[in-house]
């Protein structure tokens, strides 16, 4: 039987032992093997947290100011600009970073399935999504900026007029400041990720009058939100539909729910293309009717080609609906925790893992109506 000291002695194998062992030396350097130490850096899970909110008080003292008619729907239902850019300061302390919703899942046979998402060693993955940013043009001049728009350098900018004047700003909605926490923080975003934009159609999007009631100018407004469009999109961030007019799921008809798909297919998806996600409004989901069967809704829904259903909730879940075991169709379904004024004051334990509201929450900007 040959032994090693054999081997070593015998010329040929020395210079076998002496190449190998330079290979492995510099095995870094080489495609493949750099590739495998790499994916050492991340692993994979389906343990995703998602968090919602509104459009942002951009112009807090305008917006919780004595004599705006919104101030206690805004104190409740949204965050200042102050308490977005602490939030992330918070979340990227606590390790979290954000991940791309549609990564989450992938299509097997046309259903949606849990998939696991890559985050790097040490890190938990997040989604980060806003509802109804459409800037609604009964809330103009009340506190939040007007439009999405794309400055003269082709980056994402914020328009607003105050007092007559335009007025282009870069720190006060959730695009800019998320755009330039990331630029300070890139290992905050996985692969690019930033967050999911979550769209009425009914009063256009983006600030923008797209939708076909807009007699006046809608060519023009479409151009100019298509400009921006394609910024978000080249920059990471994603669209689903919120509804088209932000509708009671329990109370509207379903043939007035099937004309509502079809306008936010008509009106919305034809800018931002399509989705998978669907984000329900206000929280309210019907996935079986009271026959228990999967509702006629329902399956509009998935005729219009949605897979990830979302709803909202402070604990998290994402799985499959109904739980009903006689119903083999399961949906896939992700609550979403809300974060806005009342959460940030009332929920502070369940927000606990994710950051500390006291160190999130504008106590300046917030006394002006508490
Ligand atoms: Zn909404």
């Amino acid at each position: 039987m040959y032994n090693f000291t054999y081997l070593i002695n015998n010329k040929i194998m020395k210079k076998i032992v002496i190449f190998l062992l330079i290979l492995i030396l510099f095995a870094p350097f080489y495609g493949n093997f750099s590739f495998a130490l790499a994916e050492d850096k991340f692993y994979y899970t389906d343990n995703v947290e998602h968090l919602f909110t509104h459009c942002l008080l951009a112009y807090p003292e305008t917006a919780l100011a004595k004599n705006n008619e919104m101030r206690l729907h805004y104190n409740q239902d949204c965050i200042t600009h102050n308490e977005f850019k602490n939030i992330l300061k918070e979340l990227y302390k606590n390790d979290y970073v954000l991940v791309d919703i549609n990564k989450c899942f992938k299509i097997e046979d046309g259903k949606a399935l849990k998939d696991k998402v890559k985050v790097p060693v040490g890190k938990k993955p997040i989604i980060f999504s806003f509802d109804d940013v459409n800037y609604d043009h009964k809330k103009l001049h009340l506190g939040m900026i007007d439009k999405l728009i794309l400055d003269e350098n082709g980056e994402i900018a914020e328009l607003t007029n105050i007092n007559g004047k335009d007025k282009i700003t870069y720190d006060r909605e959730f695009v800019c400041i998320m755009e330039d926490f990331i630029k300070k923080h890139p290992d905050f975003s996985v692969d690019g990720a930033r967050g999911t934009l979550n769209l009425t159609g009914y009063d256009g999007i983006l600030g923008y009058r797209t939708q076909k009631k807009n007699l006046e100018n809608r060519e023009e407004e479409i151009n100019s939100a298509k400009k921006v469009i394609e910024k978000l999109k080249a920059n990471g961030w994603t669209f689903a539909s919120h509804s088209y007019g932000h509708y009671h799921m329990k109370k509207i008809s379903t043939s007035a729910f099937k004309e509502e798909l079809q306008s936010w297919k008509d009106e919305v998806e034809s800018l931002v293309g399509s989705t998978k996600v669907y984000v329900y409004p206000y929280g309210e989901w019907e996935i079986i009717d009271d026959s228990g069967e999967i509702s006629e809704k329902h399956k509009l829904l998935e005729e219009y080609g949605f897979k990830l259903f979302c709803g909202v909730g402070m604990q998290q879940f994402y799985s499959y609906l109904p739980f009903n075991k006689n119903i083999k169709e399961k949906t896939l379904f992700m609550d979403r925790k809300v974060i806005d004024g009342f959460t940030l004051k009332n929920r502070t334990t369940a927000l606990k893992p994710l950051f500390d509201t006291n160190a999130v929450y504008d106590y300046a900007n917030r006394s002006l109506v508490n």
